[in-house]
């Protein structure tokens, strides 16, 4: 026999009995975006690699090492996204969307690629819904878009296992002033970093707080913080989201630690934890990223937005036990009694799923005893039994396979499905 070609290592396959649950996120997903009027933006799983390099920034994690790069097969250097803001904001360049109506919302359900050690929680491929607001600098706009982050998990039922932890890392200016401070601060504690570290405290210190080496925390713990750099601006801005956030009765708490992987945030900066997901427990990472459309040739515009980990979702509603509804089983299986019969059952499926009936027939060739076994399987709520006696007289027993309850259904033309319909809701 042939070796056969396993899934690549951090990828998953979803497979039909998972449908109903992603089925479920997408309903709560979409409905929630709709009740703040986010509107969805698809871009391309590939991007140019520069397109990443400029705006997560060259001395990120993401960028030294979690890329999926390649050379297309016209020599152009191509990235695999690993994350949402970077493709959306090329976007909304490269059609003018900012120059029609202001605020731009818009929200994604996507794929990205990390080259990352795979872990619980932690994949290759991943899925994040994620949105992104542009045009406002106002702290409602902060607060509006926590509490988008936060209603889904509250749809969720995860509202009680989550944490809102909320940081201002400030504007370029205070976040220049910070990075000399970190770097002064590191530079002493050189001699105990990890070798990883000591090459960040060259290129970009602040990565140095997201070592995940006991070491590194260690010394992290007695850091500066962002918070004793904010211009008087930035300070304003901030005392200003956590009010909103209070209007809105949104509870937080202040984690001056927290100032993300990407380079191109600025000012406010927040997470939704799950601590009972262990060392990958944000399930949500955002914030404000005000100089990044500027930066990638676009006007002056603030923005924000978020991209909450679905995989992560997931793991937290298993671990708190919440269980998800299964879809509705399938309607109807039609069972033909006879073997001639099969093409019958068939023309009888169209017209019921024109009438948005879901239905199945015998399509393994069957034996009488076989499909009623099948249609137990599946669940069908209802079987209806074909025989040529039934054709003739034009009347056939619709089984209700829970009650056990048979009705009898016209198979005249118009009046089958009506009859169906009537008995099915
Ligand atoms: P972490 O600190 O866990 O590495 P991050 O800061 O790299 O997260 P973001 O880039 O802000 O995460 O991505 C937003 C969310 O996407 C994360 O909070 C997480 O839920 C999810 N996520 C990020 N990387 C992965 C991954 N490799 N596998 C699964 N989910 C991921
Ligand atoms: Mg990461």
């Amino acid at each position: 026999m042939k070796e056969k070609i396993r899934a690549q290592r951090g990828t998953k396959d979803i497979l039909p009995n998972e449908e109903y649950k992603w089925n479920f996120l997408k309903k709560v997903f979409e409905s929630t975006a709709k009740s703040y009027n986010f509107k969805i933006i698809k871009t391309p799983v590939f991007e140019a690699t520069e397109l990443f390099n400029r705006s997560v920034g060259e001395t990120t994690d993401i960028v030294q090492k979690e890329m999926y790069t390649f050379k297309d097969k016209g020599g152009r250097s191509l990235t695999l996204r690993p994350e949402g803001t970077a493709g959306v904001v090329r976007a909304i360049l490269e059609h003018g969307l900012c120059n029609f109506m202001l605020p731009l919302k818009v929200y994604y359900l996507d794929t990205f690629y990390r080259y990352e050690k795979p872990q619980s929680g932690r994949y290759r491929e991943f899925f994040q819904f994620g949105c992104e607001l542009f045009g406002s600098n106002l702290s409602e706009a902060d607060a509006e878009v926590m509490h988008f982050a936060f209603k889904i998990l509250d749809e969720l039922s995860l509202a009680n296992y989550i944490e809102l932890k909320v940081n201002s890392v400030g504007c370029s200016r205070c976040k220049k002033k910070y990075f000399h401070a970190l770097h002064e601060y590191f530079e002493l504690k050189k001699s105990a970093l990890c070798q990883m570290c000591l090459e960040r405290l060259q290129k970009n210190p602040a990565r140095i707080l997201d070592c995940k080496s006991q070491q590194c925390e260690n010394i992290s713990l007695n850091a500066p913080i962002t918070l004793d750099y904010l211009c008087n601006e930035c300070y304003q801005h901030f005392e200003s989201v956590k009010d909103k956030l209070k209007n809105l009765k949104l509870k937080y708490t202040v984690d001056p630690k927290i100032v993300r992987g990407l380079d191109y945030y600025t000012r406010t900066v927040f997470e939704l934890v799950d601590n009972s997901l262990g060392a990958q427990k944000t399930v949500c990472g955002g914030g404000r990223y005000d100089n990044l459309v500027k930066e990638m040739g676009g006007r002056d515009l603030p923005a924000l937005g978020f991209g909450l980990g679905v995989n992560r979702l997931l793991l937290a509603l298993e671990n708190h036990n919440i269980k998800i509804k299964k879809d509705d089983n399938l309607d109807l299986y039609i069972i033909n009694v006879q073997e001639d019969l099969r093409s019958c059952a068939v023309v009888f499926c169209r017209v019921l799923r024109e009438n948005f009936i879901s239905c199945e027939c015998d399509l393994l060739g069957r034996s009488l005893k076989a499909q009623l076994k099948y249609a137990d399987r599946i669940c069908a709520r209802f079987v209806l039994v074909l025989g040529s006696e039934e054709l003739e007289k034009k009347e056939a027993d619709l089984k209700n396979l829970k009650t056990r309850e048979i009705k009898k259904i016209s198979l005249k033309k118009y009046e089958f499905a009506t009859q169906i319909i009537k008995i099915l809701k």
